[in-house]
């Protein structure tokens, strides 16, 4: 009897034992939403970001909408329903969300918008996210850069391409690599053959490489039988992907017939291997492992009760208000820095751009 009841004791004390490490290792749920799994980055995002909170004693609630917004409304508001402390949402269309976010403030829920500013809603708490605006001015430098348009070489033939229309980003990438071409553009160094300018006429609907393909196509066919492209503005990696087949569909890519210069964005693995092939010119690296890091800080400070630290307070107005925000700095790779940027930071390894 004694012993039975040393066995009984001492399972209770180790279920309680259990159970107090158990509620140390859970401080709450944190609800990440993601707009796709179409684009690595994404993938890299939602990965970094559980992986990192985890460690911080959170669980973690990481879903994906396949770039349909419903879809995307509806995991979000399940995350509401089930009681998460904090929403880190990548929005698809960044103008959607104010009825959720609502419900969320109303509940207590702190609102992280990640990477993509959440607009026309003032139940988002804070931002993270890289600046955007130097993003785009990298972008048509890196097209300056290999143009030899400093040196005093042009004119050249230019056309552009903007990301999504609903996504905020989209429109501070383009502002800021018209900021860099704008000038060239004047100067007639850079001529737009097709003379579409404006995000209105260049933007890529869901950043879709497809729909960036077709346009291309009609760029070539009804301005470039008799002219060559130099220079394509593209304002990320699965869209230059687009651009390039469609320029090699026409012959481009051969020796009396190089592609032009083109831009890219996140460093994707597919398009990281163009550069090195000699086919994309450049990319724009967000290390999300950094971004990640950032939010994890401010999930902690938010749950702490602090003040999350941000570096911006001017720059993302989003309808309603002006979101606190925390700014990371992009990086350009070309061929000439893939190693020292990408794999000696051990943001890839060797053998994965072979
Ligand atoms: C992100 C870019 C990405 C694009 C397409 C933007 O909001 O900032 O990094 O290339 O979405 O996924």
């Amino acid at each position: 009897m004694k012993k039975l009841v040393s066995l009984f004791a001492s399972i209770a004390m180790g279920a309680a034992i259990l159970s107090s490490s158990a509620m140390a290792a859970d401080k709450g749920a944190v609800g990440i939403a993601m707009p796709t799994k179409s684009s690595a980055r994404w993938i890299d995002d939602g990965n970094n970001i559980v992986k990192q909170l985890k460690e911080a004693g959170y669980s973690t609630d990481l879903q994906y909408a396949d770039d349909d917004i419903p879809n995307q409304l509806s995991q979000i508001e399940n995350m509401v329903t089930k009681g998460v402390k904090v929403l880190v949402i990548a929005a698809i269309d960044g103008t959607t969300l104010s009825d959720v976010l609502k419900k969320a403030h109303d509940a207590g829920i702190k609102v992280i918008a990640y990477d993509r500013l959440i607009r026309d809603s003032g139940n988002v708490d804070y931002y993270a996210t890289f600046d955007n605006f130097q993003v785009g001015v990298l972008q048509a430098s890196t097209l300056v850069d290999g143009l030899g348009l400093k040196d005093g070489k042009g004119p050249f033939n230019i056309e552009l391409f903007g990301g999504s229309p609903d996504d905020n980003n989209a429109f501070f990438f383009y502002n800021g690599a018209m900021s860099v071409l704008k000038p060239y553009i004047d100067s007639k160094k850079l001529v737009i053959k097709s003379g579409q300018e404006g995000m209105d006429k260049v933007g890529t609907l869901r950043w879709d490489a497809a729909t960036a393909q077709a346009r291309m196509d009609n760029l070539l066919s009804a301005y470039y039988t008799d002219a060559k492209v130099n220079a394509v503005l593209s304002p990320y990696d699965g869209i230059s992907i687009g651009i390039i087949s469609s320029l090699k569909g026409v012959g481009y890519g051969s020796k009396d017939m190089p592609l032009p210069v083109i831009s890219g964005q996140d460093a994707e693995v597919p398009s990281v291997k163009s550069i090195l092939a000699g086919e994309q010119y450049s990319t724009i690296f967000k290390d999300t492992r950094e971004l990640a890091k950032v939010t994890v800080s401010m999930v902690n400070a938010l749950m702490e009760g602090k003040q999350p630290e941000v570096n911006d307070t001017k720059t993302y107005d989003n309808g309603v208000k002006v979101v606190p925000s925390y700014l990371l700095k992009p990086v350009t790779v070309t061929k000439a820095n893939v190693d020292e940027v990408l794999v000696k930071s051990g943001y890839y390894k060797a053998d994965q751009l072979k």
